[in-house]
Parts: C-alpha cells; structure tokens; sequence
C-alpha cells in the first residue's frame, strides 16, 4: 500500500511551528510496513489543498491528513476532502452533545462556528477525540481512503493510536503484533550505529524513537495470523536482547524506570529511600507515582541546604566543606545516610549543579550531578554532565540515572562508569 501526508497549515509553512506530525506519522507508518513516499505541506487554502488531493487520490490509496478541523474559517480541510472523495458532512448530534458539554464546563455558550467540528462524512466515518474538540475523519472512495486527524500533535497522537494505527492494521489484511524495549544507558545514534542492521527489514521492522534521557525501540512484525506475525517479532526482539542487554530495561508499552523498578524492588523485597538536591524529589515523585510504592518506599528527603544534608541524613561538616555539596564524597555520604535513616535495603542521592550557574573553577560547570546508590555497605556514584543543562533537562536527567542506578544495584549488574566505595573507605575520606 501507497501512502501520503497532507499537513494542512499556514502556520507550518510560515516556519512559526515544527510539523512534528511529519515525523511522528512517517515513523510510525513504516513500523507498520507501509510506505510513505510524499509529505507535503499546504496551507489554509481551499483551492491549493482541492489541487493537491486530486493528484494525491491519483498516486496513492491512502492519504492521511493533519490539521485543519477546527472551528474557524481557515479549517477547511473536511470540507474539502469530503468533496475530493464525493462525500457529503452531515451535523452528528453526539457530537454536538459533546461540545456543548465541553463548553458548559468551561461556564460558556458553544460560539457558532463550533458546530462545523459536529460534521461528519455520510458515507466515511469518524474518530472519536478524547483529548480535544474536534473529531476525525475518514472518506472512502473505490480503494481510496483519506484520515483527517486534528492538528495539536497531542490530539494526533493519541487518535492515531486509538483508533487510526488499529483502523489500517486491520485494512492491511492480517496481523500485526508490536513491542516495545525501552532503553537507557546509551544514546540514540550510537544505538543506531550498534543495530542498524537490524533496523533494515521490511518484516519484522524496527524504528527507533528518542525520548529524552532515553530510547525506545518498536519492534512490529507482519503476518496472515497473530501467532505468526508474533513469531516474527520475537526473533528481532532476541537479537535487540543479545545486542543491547541490560540496557534494555522494560518492555512494557508505557514502560518506565520507575514502572519497572518498583515491582522490580517488590519483588527482591527490598525497601529504597531518596535524599535529593538539586532534584528537589523528583526521584521520590517518580517512584510514588507508581501503584504499590508504599511496599517499596517510606522516606524520602530533599536536603537542599548543607545544614540540611548534615541534620537530616548525617553528611559530614567536614566532607561539605572540603569537597563541596557537589561531590562524589557528599553523594556517598547521602546515601549512606538515608539508607540508615530510612532502615531501608537502599538509599539514592542526588546532588549537582541544575544550573544556570555551577562550579566552573572546580571543573563542574552546570550540569555536573553526582547520583549516588547504596546498599548494604557499598555505595555507586556516578558523575555525569549533561549537555545544555536547562534546569529542567538537568533534573530529569538526574532522575533517570538515578533510577537505573538503582535498578542495576538491585540486579546486581555493572554500573559502567561508577566509582564503587565501601563505607570503611568512604570513612577515610
Ligand atoms: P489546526 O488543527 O490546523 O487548527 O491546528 C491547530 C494547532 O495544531 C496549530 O496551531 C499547531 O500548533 C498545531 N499543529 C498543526 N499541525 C501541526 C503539525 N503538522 N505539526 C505540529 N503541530 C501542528
Ligand atoms: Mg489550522
């Protein structure tokens, strides 16, 4: 099958916004093996777009469109595809129901023009927008099919996956089965560079995605049966296994590091406690967002503050002053301390400069954060650097290392890079 993208938009072509729909449907179109071979960016224009979807409905069976379905004048791209494919919209009162909740919650009368978002297509069907207003669309014509999604990625998004991914498995004729590996410890292109043989085949396909601080792999395979297609999946699945081992940390579809080192931490029967800077308890946020962290998690402590780090969790006067607050030194030392703290199996710290301003004198400029795990008498720390340390890009980095720290402790595997210390030598200090 032949596939195309309209992005409909005069926004897209002024370069006020990234059409980040391009990328997301491309990829995710070929990790269901169909290929796109145009995108085209249009604006809010009746006659260009009408131009355009007659030779697209000529060279390809499925056209899939972005924006325009909202309520003002510009948002065209219903009307104009309906009359492409010779189908006519007609008012859909459930949807009109929905609108005028939508608007009676907000305290307000649905304006006029909002009813245009209520049309659908007599003959095609719609999709149902959980995240905003305006649904979605599809027109069929012979063995041609146009998808109108909303604009607002986050609206794209979660219809596609919903309705629209599932809608074209099923028209592919057979199956299709998905996982997803979930990776931390190596960044995207020099994951590429290790599997990019393995990102080749048209079946099973594999696509990678970076995500920040992270990477996920989907790995798809194709075939007339489930079992058959899920046969496929699973031998690339093992070659990204034997590739890229540990660091393959869930295969979950939403998998997290928190999602998989609660159960993980259960399960060992172990209890983590967290005293944090520069996070400022993002790493206990991101544990206790998980259901059951209760069994795993009781004490968490954000020591911003030297006089804190020393009253609350025991870290030396001596070591903050001799090593600074950002140190290997001071890291271990808050660990070690929550671990007592807390009685917990582990204790994770995090300290470092979140930025804008750090230690540049010392060698540790913005960025620079010490992720310390302990347990029992031994304690990891890692210093990592990270590359334009915006605030929150630091923070979150920082919650990321320490959360796979912990995970790695917990399976007793290498932690590349870390300085592994004993609490008698840490005492030496
Ligand atoms: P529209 O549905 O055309 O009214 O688009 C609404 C908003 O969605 C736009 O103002 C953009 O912020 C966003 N948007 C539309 N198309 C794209 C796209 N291709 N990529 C990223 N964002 C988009
Ligand atoms: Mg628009």
């Amino acid at each position: 099958m032949q596939a195309e993208l309209i992005f409909v938009g005069t926004e897209l072509l002024l370069g006020d916004i990234l059409n980040t729909n391009a990328q997301y449907l491309s990829r995710e179109l070929a990790a269901l093996g169909i290929s796109v071979y145009q995108q085209t960016v249009v604006g809010d224009n009746t006659e260009r777009l009408t131009a355009l979807v007659k030779n697209a409905k000529e060279r390809s069976d499925l056209l899939i469109f972005t924006g325009g379905l909202g309520p003002t004048a510009d948002d065209l791209t219903k009307e104009t595809v309906a009359a492409a494919f010779g189908d006519t919209l007609v008012l859909d009162e459930e949807e009109l129901k929905k609108l005028h909740c939508y608007f009676e919650r907000r305290g307000g009368e649905m304006p006029e023009n909002n009813r245009k978002q209520a049309m659908v297509p007599q003959k095609g069907g719609k999709f149902i927008n959980n995240c905003g207003t305006a649904p979605g669309v599809y027109f069929n014509e012979g063995t041609k099919t146009a998808v109108l999604m909303p604009g607002p990625p986050r609206e794209m998004k979660a219809m596609f996956e919903e309705s629209v991914r599932p809608m074209l498995a099923a028209q592919h004729g057979g199956a299709i089965v998905s996982t997803m590996l979930h990776v931390y410890g190596i960044g995207e292109s020099a994951l590429e560079l290790q599997v990019q043989d393995l990102l080749e085949d048209a079946n099973p396909t594999a696509a990678l995605y970076a995500k920040e601080g992270e990477v996920a792999v989907r790995v798809t395979g194709f075939a007339e049966t489930e079992e058959k297609a899920a046969i496929l999946r699973d031998a690339l699945v093992m070659k990204f296994h034997e590739r890229l081992g540990s660091l393959i940390y869930s295969e979950e579809e939403n998998g997290t590091l928190e999602s998989t080192l609660v159960p993980l931490l259960k399960k060992n029967r172990m209890r983590i406690a967290t005293a944090e800077s520069c996070t400022g308890g993002l790493v206990s946020q991101r544990i206790t967002s998980v259901p059951g962290a209760s069994e795993v998690f009781d004490y968490g402590a954000v020591t911003y503050a030297c006089s804190a780090k020393r009253r609350a969790i025991g870290v030396k006067s001596a070591s903050l002053k001799k090593y600074t607050a950002v140190s290997s030194v001071v890291a271990a030392e808050m660990a070690f301390g929550v671990q007592k703290e807390a009685k917990a199996d582990l204790g994770v710290s995090v300290t470092g400069y979140a930025g804008p301003g750090g230690d540049d004198e010392a060698g540790k400029p913005a960025g620079t954060v010490y992720v310390a795990v302990s347990k029992e008498h031994t304690v990891w720390v890692r210093r990592i650097t990270v590359a334009r340390p915006e605030r929150s890009r630091v923070r979150r980095m920082a919650s990321q290392l320490a959360l796979d720290m912990a995970r790695r402790v917990v399976l007793g595997l290498d932690i590349d890079g870390a300085r592994k210390m004993t609490r008698h030598e840490l005492a030496d200090f």
